[in-house]
């Protein structure tokens, strides 16, 4: 059974950066919901005891075309919310340091310069999506957008999310309207890049 990644901070705790009433509806009912989804998706493909990580990377090996659209949505949903939400605090240390640090300065120039590579990818997903930082084995780093729940790791080139930016606007609305550049910008208010860097080892070291 996936279950949703367990918060270590209240659904308050992210304000004034994203409202209590977002995060209960986002963590609580959207994530929830993408989360059921996917289990049941999964027991019906006959797919229990694997990865997330690998259903994601093997859509493909899925023939019945309903249950692979389920497993590609939810299985999308509750993944990607799951790196979306682990990466928050309210403490959040600020910036990154070490491998990824090096890594960052060496394709981008700058942690600053990521930031707005990034948000600008973010800005410019039309309609639903996510932005994301995406690490391979080897320790490369590339952005990219995906619509709907897509995910990196079913495009097959190697890459996994470190950085998950949830531009869908269930993730900003009931605060930020129509305002969806403030979002992005105060996203990186509460980022913790302590934790971007637990997944980057996590991600390298696979
Ligand atoms: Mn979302």
């Amino acid at each position: 059974m996936f279950e949703q990644v367990k918060l270590t901070y209240s659904n308050e705790a992210l304000e004034p950066y994203i409202d209590t009433l977002t995060m209960e509806t986002h963590y609580g009912k959207h994530h929830a919901t993408y989360t059921k989804n996917f289990n049941d998706a999964v027991a019906k493909a006959g797919l229990e005891g694997k990865t997330a990580e690998e259903i994601l990377a093997g859509l493909d090996s899925v023939s019945d075309e309903a249950v692979r659209k389920a497993l590609r949505n939810n299985g999308g949903g509750y993944y990607n919310h799951n790196l979306y939400f682990e990466c928050f605090s309210p403490d959040p240390v600020k910036a990154p340091t070490g491998a990824l640090l090096d890594k960052i300065n060496e394709k981008f120039g700058s942690v600053d310069a990521l930031k707005e590579e990034l948000s600008k990818l973010a800005a410019g997903q039309f309609g639903s999506g996510w932005a994301w930082l995406s690490a391979n084995k080897a320790g490369d780093l590339m952005v990219s957008a995906s619509p709907n729940q897509d995910n990196p790791i079913s495009e097959g080139k190697g890459f996994i999310p470190i950085i998950a930016l949830d531009v869908w606007e269930h993730a900003y609305y009931l605060k930020y309207k129509n305002l969806r550049p403030d979002y992005i910008k105060n996203f990186f208010e509460i980022l913790d890049w302590s934790k971007v860097e637990e997944v980057y080892a996590r991600v390298t070291n696979s």
